[in-house]
């Protein structure tokens, strides 16, 4: 009985390691199974895989990380895109045209502004009306005076400081009509104010210097039509009482006169026919020794027609003429 039970045990123990053995045998094939299958699998999706992640960026995707790796550096956020963007010396110029700036109108822009170099190289002593409406006659046009002490004539310096105040009016804006660009001229007093009435100026300045029998006699001062003899009366004196302030106080002559240093005329015949504004500035006295060295100087010069060009400044930026 013993011996039958061992027998049987063995054959037991025999079977269940034949089963174990098989089992694990078929457990191992499966896996096996299992294992080359998964890994034809995994191939298959690796390769898919591989195919998606290295296939031309030609084909059209929607997913963004796609783009990304291509840049070396890490991508920015997009707000700081947009700084960058704004802050870099190479950004793409902005196409938007951006307002310009419109210049500054110049101070006497447009106007029209006469100069009469008073006087010419050689008188014409023929005679014309000192007025439309006078028999009265007088010379067409004098010489002039001339430098006590320096022997210039006035009609030199009376150009002299005409053409350089022409350049400081034309550098504002102003349309200058001049009588004269030369000494060796013909032309009368009246020729002269109806060129400014042609031109239709806004305001003539004639430019004179002054001589006295008394030497001692100095300063400058303005002339004026008397209110009989021009259409113009209020605007002729405020153009005189700026241009004779400016130029006495750069220049440091004196004011001449009563009234401002303003005179007014009815004997002047480039006033009388003059149908626009007009004045006369005596620029000083070449008979007196003092004031002739200084009206020939040329650098003096240049002060005389800063003076005369910021009073005809001040008068149409004063009135809005
Ligand atoms: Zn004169």
């Amino acid at each position: 009985m013993q011996n039958s039970i061992n027998t049987h045990s063995c054959c037991i123990n025999i079977l269940i390691d034949f089963c174990v053995h098989l089992v694990y045998t078929i457990n191992m094939k499966k896996m096996l199974v299992m294992g080359i299958v998964f890994c034809l699998l995994a191939a298959s999706v690796g390769c898919k895989c591989l195919a998606v992640s290295t296939s031309p960026t030609t084909e059209p995707t929607a997913e963004p990380t796609l783009h990304i790796p291509t840049t070396p550096t890490p991508s920015p956020s997009p707000q700081a895109v947009v700084i960058m963007a704004s802050s870099s010396p190479t950004s793409t110029p902005i196409s938007t045209p951006q307002p310009t700036p419109s210049p500054e109108p110049l101070l006497l822009d447009g106007l029209i502004i006469g100069i009469d170099a008073g006087h010419q190289k050689h008188s014409n002593s023929d005679c014309e009306q000192i007025c439309p409406d006078s028999p009265q006659t007088k010379s067409k046009v004098s010489s002039g005076t001339r430098g006590i002490q320096t022997r210039i004539y006035e009609y030199e310096v009376n150009l002299d400081v005409a053409l350089i105040l022409r350049d400081l009016l034309e550098a504002s804006g102003a349309i200058v009509v001049m009588v004269r660009t030369d000494n060796d001229v013909n032309i009368s007093n009246q020729e002269r104010a109806q060129l400014f009435n042609n031109a239709n100026v806004d305001l003539a300045v004639r430019l004179h210097c002054n001589g006295s029998d008394d030497h001692s006699n100095r300063g400058a001062f303005m002339l004026i039509p008397d209110e009989a003899h021009t259409d113009w009366y209020n605007e002729n004196l405020e153009a005189a009482t700026c241009i004779i302030g400016s130029y006495c106080e750069l220049t440091g002559l004196t004011m001449r006169g009563a009234s401002n240093g303003i005179t007014e005329r009815d004997d002047q015949t480039g006033f009388n026919w003059c149908n626009r504004p007009i004045v006369n500035i005596e620029m000083g006295h070449m008979t007196n020794a003092d004031e002739d060295i200084l009206l020939t100087d040329p650098d003096f010069q240049q002060l005389m027609a800063r003076g005369i060009y910021d009073g005809i400044a001040e008068y149409f930026t004063k009135g809005q003429k």
